[in-house]
C-alpha cells in the first residue's frame, strides 16, 4: 500500500520513534509549539469504537507479540503483560493507576546505599506531574496519604468500589492499614466530550467508551490537529548518521517498502526494550557497539517491578471480574526501613480484579508448580468466590538485567531482541514481606489463601539518565552524551523502578523534555 506522507522529501524539526505514553507527550508539546513533527508508529492507528471487543483473547492483539528471547534466572513473560503496539502504545490496554512518585524514589542512593541517584529530584518533576495530572483529568481522593503530593485530584475519586476492592479496603481496617480510593487515568465525571467510567472492568483490552485515558484519544488527536503527522504501520529499523557525528533521521519500514524520515532531531520513545534494541541495531563505524553506548549501559539495568498475585477464596461472592481492575491501593509498606525490615525500599500493594482468563494464568502459574487439570477446573467453577491483591514491588537496578542482541532475526531482519532478568536477594525479601501482607489482609476479610502468582510488570530503564557519561546514556533531559541531537524519552531512561506504578512518571518526564527542546528551539541551539 503507498504510504502517504508529508514531509517525504523534507527534513522536520522532529522525528519520535513510538506514539506510546511519552512518544503521545512529546508529539503535543513540540507540535503546539509550532514545530514540524513526525511520529512513527511500529503498530496500527485503532478506533475504539470498532476495533476493540470485550475480549480476552481477541485484545491481546494489543500488546507487543513479536518473539523476543528471555533468560536469566527470572527470566520475564513478555507480551501483552509489557508493552504494546499500536498508536496509544502500552496506555491502550493499560490499567489507569496514576501514581507519583516519592522524593525519595529519586535517590535511592543517598538514602538506602542501593541503585543509583537521578540526576533530577522530585521538586523538579512536581510541575510537570501537576500539568499531566490536569490534561488526563486522573479522578482520586481529597486526601492522598504518601508520599509529597497529598491531592486533591483534578477530579474527584470513582465510585461506586468494586466489590474486591471493598474487601481489600476491609480487611485493611481491620489491620489498622490505611487505605484509599486509587488516582486512576480513569473519569469519575465527564470530561473534554469523554463520559465517565461505567465500571465494566475491560480496561486491559481497550476502553471503548473512552473514559480510560489513552494517548491514542488524548495527546495524538491534539498533536495531528497541531500540524503533527503519524505514520501507524511503520517500524523503525535504524537511526540514520551524518558524517558530522549527529543523527541525521530515521530509516523504516511500511508494508515491506524501505523509508528514511529526515529529521534535525530524533526522538526514542520506543520503551523499555525495543528503544535498547534499536540502538543497539544502528550501529555503525563511528558507533560500533551502538549509538550512544560509549558507557556500554544501552540495554543495562533494566527494572520490571515486582508484581505477585495472591488469590484467597472466600465463602461469599467476590466478583472480581466487576469494576476497573484497581481502585483501591495502600503505599503503607513503601517507605524505606532497612533496619527493621532487613531489605531495602518498599511497595504499593493494589486490590487487582481480574477477568477469568488472567485469573487462569495466575492459577495455572502458582509457585508451588502447575495446577492444572481437575483442581485448575474446580478453581474456575469458584472464580466467583476469590478475591485478589496484587503487589506493585520496587526491583532494585542490576547491570547484568539487560537487553542485548540475539543471533536470530526478524521479519525485519533485524537481530531479535534478548532480554536477561534475575532477581536480587533484596528483591527476594521485599517479595516474601508483600506476600505476607497480601495475605494478612485477604485473612482478616476471612478469604483463605488458595494461590500465589510469581509475575511482573512495567518494564524500566535501558538507557538510564545520568550526570556522569560513563555510567549512564543520557542526561537529565534525555538527550544523549554521545549525539547532541539525539534523544531518548520513554520508560527506558528510568534508573530506579520505585514501588509507583511508572506511566505518570514517564508522561511528566516527556512534558519536561519538550519544554528543554522548545526552550533550545526558541534559542535557535537545535
Ligand atoms: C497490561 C498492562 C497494564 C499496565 N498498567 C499500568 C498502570 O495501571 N499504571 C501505570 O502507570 N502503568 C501501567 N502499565 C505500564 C504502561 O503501559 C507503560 O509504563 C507505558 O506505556 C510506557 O510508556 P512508553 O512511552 O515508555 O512506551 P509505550 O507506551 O509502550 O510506547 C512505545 C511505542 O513504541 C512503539 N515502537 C516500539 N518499537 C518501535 C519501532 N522500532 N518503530 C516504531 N515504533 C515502535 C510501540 O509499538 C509502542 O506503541 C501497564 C502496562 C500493561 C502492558
Ligand atoms: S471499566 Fe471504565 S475505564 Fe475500564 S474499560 Fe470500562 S468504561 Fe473504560
Amino acid at each position: 500500500m503507498t504510504l502517504h506522507r508529508k514531509y517525504a522529501q523534507d527534513e522536520v524539526d522532529v522525528c519520535i520513534v513510538g506514539a506510546g505514553a511519552a512518544g503521545g507527550v512529546l508529539a503535543k508539546e513540540l507540535s503546539e509549539a509550532g514545530m514540524k513533527v513526525v511520529v512513527l508508529e511500529a503498530g496500527p492507528m485503532l478506533d475504539p469504537q470498532h476495533d476493540f471487543a470485550s475480549d480476552e483473547l481477541t485484545m491481546r492483539k494489543l500488546g507487543w507479540q513479536d518473539t523476543r528471547i528471555v533468560d536469566g534466572l527470572d527470566p520475564l513473560t513478555m507480551g501483552h503483560n509489557n508493552s504494546g503496539r499500536s498508536v496509544g502504545g502500552g496506555t491502550v490496554h493499560f490499567t489507569g493507576v496514576f501514581l507519583r512518585f516519592h522524593a525519595d524514589d529519586f535517590r535511592t542512593f543517598s538514602t538506602d546505599g542501593v541503585g543509583e541517584d537521578w540526576p533530577i529530584t522530585y521538586e523538579e518533576l512536581a510541575p510537570y506531574y501537576d500539568k499531566i495530572e490536569k490534561e488526563v483529568a486522573v479522578s482520586g481522593p481529597k486526601h492522598f496519604p504518601w508520599g509529597e503530593y497529598h491531592g486533591p485530584y483534578p477530579y474527584p475519586e470513582r465510585e461506586p468500589l468494586s466489590p474486591n476492592a471493598y474487601l481489600f479496603r476491609k480487611g485493611c481496617e481491620k489491620l489498622g492499614i490505611r487505605s484509599t480510593v486509587a488516582p486512576l487515568a480513569i473519569l469519575s465525571a465527564p470530561f473534554e466530550g469523554r463520559p465517565p467510567c461505567i465500571n465494566r472492568g475491560f480496561c486491559n483490552q481497550g476502553c471503548m467508551p473512552n473514559s480510560k485515558f489513552s494517548t491514542l484519544i488524548v495527546h495524538i488527536p491534539k498533536a495531528v490537529a497541531a500540524g503533527a503527522e503519524v505514520l501507524p504501520d511503520c517500524m523503525a529499523t535504524q537511526v540514520l548518521m551524518a558524517p558530522d557525528g549527529k543523527v541525521s533521521g530515521v530509516a523504516f519500514t511500511h508494508d515491506g517498502q524501505s523509508h528514511v524520515q529526515k529529521a534535525r532531531v530524533v526522538i526514542l520513545s520506543a520503551y523499555a526494550v525495543e528503544t535498547p534494541r534499536l540502538l543497539l541495531n544502528s550501529a555503525n563505524a563511528r558507533f560500533p557497539d551502538g549509538l550512544a553506548n560509549s558507557s556500554g549501559w544501552v540495554g543495562r539495568a533494566i527494572m520490571p517491578h515486582s508484581s505477585y498475585d495472591v488469590m484467597a477464596k472466600f465463602d461469599k461472592e467476590i466478583r472480581i471480574y466487576k469494576g476497573t481492575p484497581v481502585l483501591a491501593t495502600t503505599q503503607e509498606f513503601y517507605a524505606s526501613n532497612p533496619k527493621e525490615r532487613g531489605f531495602a525500599r518498599g511497595y504499593s500493594l493494589h486490590a487487582h480484579g481480574a477477568r477469568p482468563l488472567e485469573t487462569v494464568k495466575g492459577i495455572i502459574g502458582d509457585e508451588r508448580g502447575t495446577v492444572w487439570g481437575k483442581q485448575l477446573r474446580e478453581a474456575m467453577l469458584d472464580y466467583n468466590y476469590y478475591g485478589r491483591i496484587t503487589m506493585v514491588g520496587e526491583v532494585l537496578p542490576h547491570p547484568d538485567n539487560r537487553v542485548t542482541l540475539a543471533e536470530e532475526k526478524d521479519e525485519y531482519g533485524l537481530p531479535r531482541a534478548k532480554v536477561t532478568f534475575s532477581y536480587g536477594e533484596n528483591d527476594r525479601k521485599l517479595i516474601k514481606e508483600a506476600v505476607e501482607n497480601m495475605s494478612a489482609i485477604l485473612e482478616a476479610e476471612e478469604g483463605k489463601v488458595a494461590f500465589v502468582h510469581p509475575d511482573t510488570a512495567h518494564l524500566m530503564g535501558g538507557c538510564r539518565m545520568g550526570d556522569q557519561p560513563d555510567r549512564s546514556v543520557v542526561n537529565a533531559y534525555g538527550q544523549s552524551h554521545d549525539i547532541p541531537n539525539l534523544y531518548v524519552c520513554d520508560a527506558s531512561i528510568f534508573v530506579t523502578s520505585s514501588g509507583s506504578n511508572p506511566t505518570h512518571t514517564v508522561m511528566a518526564l516527556a512534558a519536561r523534555t519538550a519544554a528543554h527542546i522548545i526552550d533550545k528551539a526558541k534559542r535557535q541551539e537545535l
